[in-house]
């Protein structure tokens, strides 16, 4: 009897340290694809992947039939999710989910229309309100303005002309234009964005919808000498809707997809949908104007991810995951402690038989700066090494007088 009381004790502790462990998500997202002229079956795992990766959301995908399929069966249950995305572009729904749709939106779901989710549903009037802007579709003048900015002005231009266009795939700026939006906020002004398709000439009701950020199509690249509306936020009923036009999608990702401006904002976008607001952190990674960031694994950047790549650098590979350990010293490190983490963790790599010389070239720079006494042991034991001889006194002779 003892012994089975002792079992289910530890049973239940194991349990609750269990449930502790696996904090569940806060929101649920649905994911709706099935039919699109992007390749859904590429996106929509990296959409969900995103969501689920700020740990506040878990994401299903509903796939529709496929082009002329019986589109009577698609009857997705909007009601039990926070957020739907539309990574959707094909065959109208049924009137019963198109309904759903709209009720979900009025009672105050979030949505976040993904790309060519705005060019979906060109005769859905409610859509294209819960959209703001559209494109393609045979979508023209009878369907709304167009509207972007020109100069530091928004212009909602009601001229004659068919909706939506995109140059050739390019990499380009993106700027915000309302940089306080809790979406943007502490993101820079302008960042490059990964080559995508810079949708030009979109039009539609825009009703309550603000332009958070555009970007100029150049008209040397057959632009429209515009700048377009990249990142927009709608109101509809009590619902929010968070607008991306960037992510074109190839096999695997690709770079409009990979790029960290795109995730991220995709985030946080999906994020303000739901709540209002915007918890998540901005990562290190996040581009400015004179580069693109990417994430061809779309996984976000760990000191331990950075101290692992770090071991293998060589001069030709990228630095940006030692620019990344940079940051975390210089924004995470506030007392002694904190930089003794970092610095036992950079001592290891200094120590480490398999290590790179070139990167250990970057932990002896580092440390040369904000190294002690902890690490000189480990740089006086590479001084013997010929390739890092130079390397390794410079950072003792600056450790001995920063004392
Ligand atoms: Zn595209």
């Amino acid at each position: 009897m003892k012994k089975q009381y002792l079992l289910i004790f530890v049973l239940a502790l194991s349990l609750t340290f269990f449930n502790s462990c696996q904090k569940s998500a806060e929101y649920k997202a649905l994911i709706v694809t099935g039919q699109n002229n992007h390749k859904w079956k590429e996106s929509s795992p990296v959409l969900k992947k995103l969501l689920e990766q700020t740990g506040l959301f878990s994401a299903d995908i509903a796939t529709s039939p496929e082009k002329g399929g019986d589109m009577n069966t698609f009857n997705p249950d909007f009601s039990k999710y926070n957020l739907v995305v539309v990574d959707y572009n094909g065959d109208s729904w049924n009137e019963k989910t198109k309904a759903a749709f709209v009720d979900f939106v009025n009672k105050g779901g979030g949505v976040v229309i993904y790309h060519a989710g705005n060019n979906s549903f060109p005769e859905w009037k409610e859509f294209n309100l819960i959209c703001g802007l559209g494109g393609w579709g045979n979508r023209t003048e009878k369907d709304g303005p167009y509207v972007y900015y020109k100069k530091d002005s928004m212009i909602i231009d009601t001229t004659v002309g068919r909706g939506g266009s995109h140059a050739k795939r390019h990499e380009f700026e993106v700027r915000a234009r309302i940089a306080e939006h809790p979406i943007l906020k502490g993101l820079p002004m302008r960042w490059r964005h990964g080559s995508d398709e810079l949708y030009s000439q979109l039009r539609g009701p825009a009703k309550n919808m603000e332009i958070l950020a555009t970007a100029y199509a150049d008209t040397t690249g057959g632009g429209t000498g515009r700048d377009e509306p990249m990142l927009m936020t709608i109101k509809y009923g009590n619902g929010r809707i968070f607008h991306t036009a960037l992510g074109h999608a190839d096999d695997g990702g690709g770079p409009a997809l990979e790029c960290v401006g795109f995730i991220v904002t995709f985030q946080r976008g999906a994020e303000w949908a739901v709540s209002g607001k915007v918890t998540q952190k901005i990562p290190y990674d996040f581009p400015n104007v004179a580069a693109v960031s990417l994430r061809p694994d779309f996984k976000e950047m760990t000191l331990e991810g950075d101290l692992a790549y770090i071991g293998t650098y060589d001069i030709t590979k990228s630095t940006k995951y030692f620019t990344d350990l940079q940051s975390r010293i210089r924004y995470e490190a506030k007392t002694p402690q904190d930089y003794q983490k970092f610095e036992k963790a950079m001592i290891k790599i200094l120590q480490s038989k398999e290590a790179t010389d070139d990167g250990k070239k970057l932990i002896l720079h580092e440390l040369s700066w904000m190294g002690s006494d902890l690490s000189a042991p480990a740089i006086k034991d590479l001084v013997s090494n010929a390739q890092l001889k130079d390397d390794a006194e410079f950072a003792l002779a600056r450790l001995a007088t920063s004392k």
